[in-house]
């Protein structure tokens, strides 16, 4: 096979047993791969099977893991939009292996085929080398080519735009803020969400431009609504990539100055996931976002690993807990207890509280009850471009009235 494909393949190895992980480490890595993750945890591999930015080409899993069977496995894959070769291992009887691949094969998962313990090198390759898979690769490579070369056009191009999401006050109802997220409107595949293309931009290192493009024409649009009498905030976005560069801040507050905007009425908005990199530059710079008077608020609030430690050392002063604790936390104990004891938190250090993904009543009503200052979510309005939104304003305030 040309070494290029076997460097290009995600292959991700689940197996409880640290011996077999090490050994296919070293087989596969002495074969050219690179892109190789292992795991001895079947559900954190969960995780890593439907990563739509990182598409796992071949899975090779243990038939047999305490917290999750290769069965179960099997189902999951067969479930997932993105096509996953399988390679199945295991230390038992070879007709249960027989029967697993029956079974995936039923599902429609391309089967590459099966090991026995102990694993030998020449058998594992010649499964990685199925022509069906070699084809998968290369063409999901140029794929991925082909998108990226549209989003360095499509900045250029000014296909990259922000949409506003209205925020509204638990108390009153007022709408108090937007958040600006971007959208490309690509010419002939339409609105491409933020998911695929935000990973990409950061993979591209062309999120600074993104973010540059997105914060000046929201600044242009906060001015536009300011003078039509919308005395809102506007959130903005801001990778943690966008936080390496030492002068950020002040580029901020020049196009801030240009538009003549007051600074307290900017929040930027940072994922706490991504804070961890390099930890000096980035509190140096949100510090200073401070100082110059905008808010500073942490997203997407409990789904990273050092929640409270970020908020220890960063100056939040406003934390919005993530949609995924909110929509249907009434029905769901567990987004309920995150969702409560993130509010309260919130609360003892003084800080402004957001809710988003408010999509019902019963999302509202438990929110406020719980204290929460801010909501956003589709009960009010989905995120929608600028045109649209002065529409809304004004319909949604006659209603109110
Ligand atoms: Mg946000």
């Amino acid at each position: 096979m040309p070494i290029k494909t076997l460097q290009e393949m995600r292959i991700l190895v689940v197996d409880d047993d640290a011996f077999i992980l090490k050994t296919l480490t070293r087989i596969l890595q002495k074969a050219g791969v690179t892109k190789l993750i292992c795991s001895d945890v079947a559900t954190e591999a969960l995780k890593h099977l439907s990563s739509r930015l990182k598409p796992v080409d071949v899975l090779i899993s243990d038939l047999n893991m305490p917290e999750l069977d290769g069965i179960e496995l099997i189902r999951y894959i067969g479930e997932l939009p993105n096509k996953i070769s399988l390679i199945l291992i295991s230390g038992e009887d070879k007709r249960i292996l027989e029967t697993a691949e029956s079974i995936a094969k039923e599902r429609q998962i391309d089967v590459l085929g099966s090991l026995q313990k102990p694993i030998l090198a020449p058998e594992l390759l010649e499964m990685l080398q199925s022509p069906e898979l070699v084809k998968t690769v290369e063409s999901r490579e140029l794929g991925a080519n082909d998108l990226a070369n549209e989003l360095r056009l499509a900045l250029q191009n000014h296909e990259i735009e922000p949409f506003y999401q209205p925020q509204v006050c638990s108390d009153t109802l007022a709408v108090v803020g937007i958040e600006a997220l971007a959208r490309w409107r690509h010419p002939r595949q339409g609105l491409i969400p933020p998911n695929i293309f935000i990973p990409l931009a950061e993979q591209l290192n062309l999120i600074n431009e993104l973010t540059e493009i997105i914060y000046q024409q929201a600044f242009a649009d906060l001015a536009s609504l300011h003078q039509q009498g919308w005395q809102v905030t506007l959130s903005v976005n801001f990778s943690a990539q966008c936080l390496a560069w030492l002068d950020v801040p002040e580029r901020v507050q020049k196009a801030l100055k240009a538009h003549e905007i007051l600074p307290k009425y900017v929040i930027i908005e940072v994922t706490e996931s991504l804070l961890s990199r390099d930890l000096a530059t980035s509190l140096d710079i949100l510090t200073r976002f401070r100082l110059k008077g905008l808010g500073l608020s942490i997203d997407d609030f409990g789904t990273g690993f050092s929640t409270m430690e970020q908020l220890r050392r960063i100056p939040f002063n406003e934390l919005k807990v993530d949609r995924s604790f909110v929509h249907g936390a009434t029905q769901n104990h567990v987004s309920y207890a995150i969702l409560e004891s993130s509010l309260n938190l919130a609360k003892k250090l003084a800080i402004k509280t957001v809710a988003e993904g408010v999509e019902d009543q019963a999302d509202f009503d438990l929110v406020k009850a719980l204290g929460c200052h801010i909501i956003q979510g589709y009960m009010f309005a989905k995120p929608m471009p600028m045109d649209d939104l002065c529409g809304w304003l004004t319909m949604y305030n006659s209603k109110a009235e």
